[in-house]
């Protein structure tokens, strides 16, 4: 008689940009350790592989694939995967506005919340003949950037661009190669690349959680927001 497999528990979360809830279970100890090994191993490609084998094990409905979802949330689903698989709490360093006394505090990453960032502007005019139309930033061109080591600023411009058109074409990105997609965009204006990053990529909305702590050196109430909360795990 072989031995019982465990039932594992189903948890849900809401995914901004799907616009729904999906399902997804825990990591087992066997992922658990193959995503260690990668971490350790401080190769890119292979944290974001290992990431995203894992993240796909996970999604109880599997009509859903990781690879669709965009950056944000994949975020917010890595979050909460890994919250109910190796605990809520994460410990972080925060600092006092008022005295800059520095302090651990073990925060609730089940906390976490959706902050929209303004209005972003999917089409943007390039020159008088040329605009470019943006998209919320996919994996696969997050992917392709860490496989090219393409330096951060042109990767966030090629994962955003969808295409370029003027009055009479359309100019799809996804057709072109990686070296003339950094081409196009090495060719830019310093202007077009500003205009760009201010009124779009600055504007995405980002996973966000609020702090908030009595300082016992000055006693000060702060209040505060952190993002960029995966970098709270690698
Ligand atoms: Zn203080």
């Amino acid at each position: 008689m072989s031995l019982p497999k465990l039932e594992i528990p189903v948890y849900e979360v809401k995914l901004f940009e799907q616009g729904k809830k999906i399902k997804y279970r825990p990591y087992t100890v066997k992922e658990e350790k193959s995503l260690l090994m990668a971490m350790e191993s401080k190769d890119e490609k292979q944290i974001f592989e290992t990431s995203i084998r894992c993240c796909d094990a996970c999604l109880v409905d599997k009509r859903i694939k990781v690879q669709d979802l965009s950056v944000l949330d994949l975020e917010t689903l890595l979050i909460a995967i890994r919250s109910k698989s190796v605990g809520e709490n994460i410990d972080l360093q925060a600092k006092c506005d008022e005295c800059e006394n520095k302090l651990s505090l073990s925060i609730d990453i089940t906390k976490m919340r959706v902050e929209e960032n303004g209005e972003p502007e999917y089409e943007l005019k390039l020159n008088e003949d040329y605009g470019v139309r943006l998209r919320s930033p996919s994996l696969e061109s997050i992917y392709s950037s860490i496989l090219n080591k393409t330096d951060e600023t042109t990767s966030a411009l090629l994962s955003c661009i969808d295409f370029v058109y003027n009055d009479t074409k359309t100019y799809s990105f996804k057709d072109y190669t990686e070296e003339e997609k950094v081409e196009f965009i090495e060719n830019l204006s310093i202007e077009n690349v500003k205009d760009i990053n201010e009124k779009f990529i600055d504007k995405l909305p980002s996973n966000v959680i609020d702090l908030s702590f009595t300082c016992p050196a000055c006693k000060k109430e702060n209040e505060k927001t952190v993002g960029n909360l995966l970098d709270f795990f690698t």
